[in-house]
């Protein structure tokens, strides 16, 4: 509640642009409340935050966990800051009770998850894991123009340490689930296994625009028409692909966009996601060929450019036995999950072993200033936290 208030919303949530003035302030509040826990920190050239507690064996490399502070415009108060916070709490649990660990235990920051301000999402982690490279990153621009290396040396987060060279042993991180299963189930805690692959694509539809009065209704070559069809087809294919299959068209532009001529041209995306991608590819292939029969015959041209292509993510499974056998023996209920939305932990997971721990929010909602979570569930996925932690490092 005291990380909200930094960079408040309108409406009861946060808004912390990566790499603002209130993202300083709420990174300056973190690094506080870490020293005040012992940690000494570090911090690498795209501004990765590592809080660190000694272990008994220096030579091992540390149990991490973390997530990001950054959030939506309209952000709520637990996307990211419960990752980061409950990992902090686990450190300073550990304090209270003088646990000792092996190997060091920290708390990670990553910069840029949402990647509202500067785009592409989850940048940071992205660089540590090599999927990005980091001159493209440092050079990714804002709305004014101002590039994220600027802004990273502006408000003084930019570390000496290179990206991806900070070791990390094991990787786990807490975050409110953004979505309605567990709560729909009565579960506290999910034990996350992996992450849905994702497929985007541009879709250009072009027919001819014509009089909307003076042309009639049979040999109209309507692009409008056409793509209505196929965004119901789509819906329809996600459905038959359900649960785990989704897909959205959230994008859409009409040209020429007049109420008296018949549409010409419409763009729109295509946002595909199912956690097997064999069934993926499945969706896509469908997709594509009912797209095409659906051209033909309004005799309009389909143009579908696949932008990118994420393949689903499978965790680590020592990872997700730590998580398993701490929640079985806190005696949590509990259920297996795949995250519908992407993560830091779903890029670092290239290079680390990973999993994750997902905690209810209210009605799934998220990025909503109205996100909400129960202190208890908070609390219960912290514990697993600290047991799953324990478990990595001893
Ligand atoms: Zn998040």
């Amino acid at each position: 509640m005291s990380m909200a208030e930094i960079g408040p919303g309108s409406e009861g949530g946060s808004c912390r642009l990566a790499l603002t003035d209130e993202d300083r302030d709420g990174r300056n509040l973190f690094v506080k409340w870490c020293i005040e826990a012992g940690c000494s920190i570090s911090l690498d050239d795209m501004g990765n935050i590592f809080a660190h507690r000694t272990g008994r064996n220096s030579d091992l490399a540390p149990i991490v966990s973390g997530s990001h502070l950054d959030t939506q415009p309209h952000g709520g108060k637990f996307d990211g800051v419960y990752g980061v916070l409950a990992a902090l709490e686990v450190i300073r649990t550990m304090n209270d009770f003088k646990v000792e660990t092996e190997a060091p235990i920290e708390v990670v920051v990553w910069t840029n998850e949402e990647g509202s301000r500067f785009a592409p999402a989850m940048i940071a982690s992205g660089v540590y894991a090599g999927l990005f490279d980091k001159e493209y990153a440092w050079s990714r621009t804002d709305s004014k123009g101002i590039s994220l290396v600027d802004e990273l040396k502006r408000i003084e987060y930019f570390g000496d340490q290179p990206c991806g060279a900070h070791t990390i042993g094991a990787l786990l991180e807490a975050h409110i689930e953004q979505g309605p299963i567990l709560e729909n189930n009565n579960n506290q805690i999910g034990v996350v296994i992996g992450a849905q692959g994702q497929r985007w694509f541009d879709v250009t539809v072009k027919g001819q625009d014509s009089h909307a009065g003076s042309t009639p209704m049979p040999g109209r070559r309507d692009a409008l028409v056409a793509s209505a069809e196929i965004v119901t087809m789509l819906h329809q294919l996600a459905h038959d692909h359900a649960p785990d299959g989704v897909a959205t068209v959230g994008e859409m532009t009409i040209k020429p966009n007049s109420r008296n001529t018949i549409p010409g041209e419409v763009f729109f995306t295509v946002d595909m996601r199912n956690p097997d991608d064999s069934l993926l590819k499945i969706m896509a292939d469908t997709f594509r060929q009912k797209s095409e029969a659906c051209t033909a015959r309004h005799q309009v041209a389909l143009d579908i450019n696949e932008i990118w292509h994420n393949p689903p993510v499978k965790f680590d499974p020592n990872c997700i036995a730590a998580v398993s056998n701490a929640v079985t023996a806190l005696d949590y209920s509990h259920q297996q999950i795949v995250s519908g939305a992407g993560h830091d932990a779903c890029q670092v997971c290239r290079v680390v072993p990973t999993s994750m721990i997902f905690v209810p929010c209210a009605g799934g909602l998220s990025h909503n200033e109205q996100e909400s979570a129960e202190p208890e569930d908070l609390e219960a996925g912290c514990n697993v936290l600290l047991q799953a932690m324990i478990r990595l490092a001893t």
